[in-house]
């Protein structure tokens, strides 16, 4: 199984910017702030959106995905993810308000989309052959971060998240854990807006990994604050040495 990075920021402060979206195979995507990014043809494969939460940075283009290839597909596309996420996008987002509930509009082969609640420490099996394992973590609008496995491995894909727990305790419970995905939003230097915000630095992320002697894993840095990255990268650096690396556009972790 392979993880495509098509965005991994976690704010936006220029046009180069690409908020949080991840292609797991071909089939699945994880979050769709940049999601209207991937080519026409490769939307229309998607089958399923796993959403981490329902802040604006990760939903942000699920409407457009949504919208743009209704009429192509030859089934609803589905939404997974926590009940209080699910919730968070049909009442304040795809409401026919702000924007259609596609839900209710019909197309040749029934919905346009389909939403589908998540049960927590419950595995699913994605298409396309891997499976998921959704864990409750600390972040607000229905957090959740994953277990990721394939036939040979298994990542762990924090989302959103401050200093958490159940998150490392199933992480513990598995030999096979390859890498650890995980949000780094600011440097250590503003530590207190990161737990305040329920984020992570570089040092509260060591911390997180000591939980279940994780340190020492190859780890992968996403969900930067653009105007963070030099000193985030800094002390990344400083803390994990060449077992981290940022995460950036176009990269491909194989699992
Ligand atoms: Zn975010
Ligand atoms: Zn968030």
């Amino acid at each position: 199984m392979f993880l495509e990075v098509i965005g991994s920021d976690g704010g936006k402060n220029s046009e180069s910017c690409r908020l949080v979206t991840m292609k797991l195979g071909d089939r699945v995507l994880i979050d769709a702030g940049s999601a209207s990014s991937l080519r026409t043809s490769e939307l229309d494969r998607i089958e399923l959106v796993l959403m981490t939460h329902a802040h604006m940075d990760h939903i942000l283009e699920l409407g457009f995905v949504i919208d743009s290839t209704a009429g192509s597909r030859d089934a609803p596309i589905r939404v997974g993810g926590s009940p209080a996420c699910l919730e968070a996008i049909r009442a304040h987002y795809m409401n026919d308000v702000v924007w259609p509930d596609f839900s209710r509009i019909r197309t040749s082969h029934g919905p346009a989309v389909v939403y589908e609640d998540l049960a927590d420490l419950e595995l699913l099996e994605l298409p396309g052959g891997a499976s998921a394992l959704p864990v409750p973590v600390n972040h607000g609008a229905g957090g959740r971060g994953f277990l990721f496995s394939s036939g040979s491995g298994t990542v762990v894909y924090t989302g959103d998240t401050g200093p958490t727990f159940t998150l490392w305790e199933e992480a513990a419970k598995r030999s096979d854990i390859k890498a650890v995905i995980a949000e780094v939003s600011f440097p250590d230097s503003r530590t207190d807006t990161a737990i305040a915000s329920d984020h992570l630095t570089p040092g509260l992320l060591a911390r997180e990994l000591s939980k279940f002697d994780g340190l020492g894993l190859p780890v992968y840095a996403f969900h930067l604050k653009p105007w963070f990255r030099q000193e985030i990268d800094r002390d990344l650096s400083r803390e994990f040495g060449e077992t981290a690396v940022l995460l950036m556009r176009g990269d491909r972790l194989v699992f």
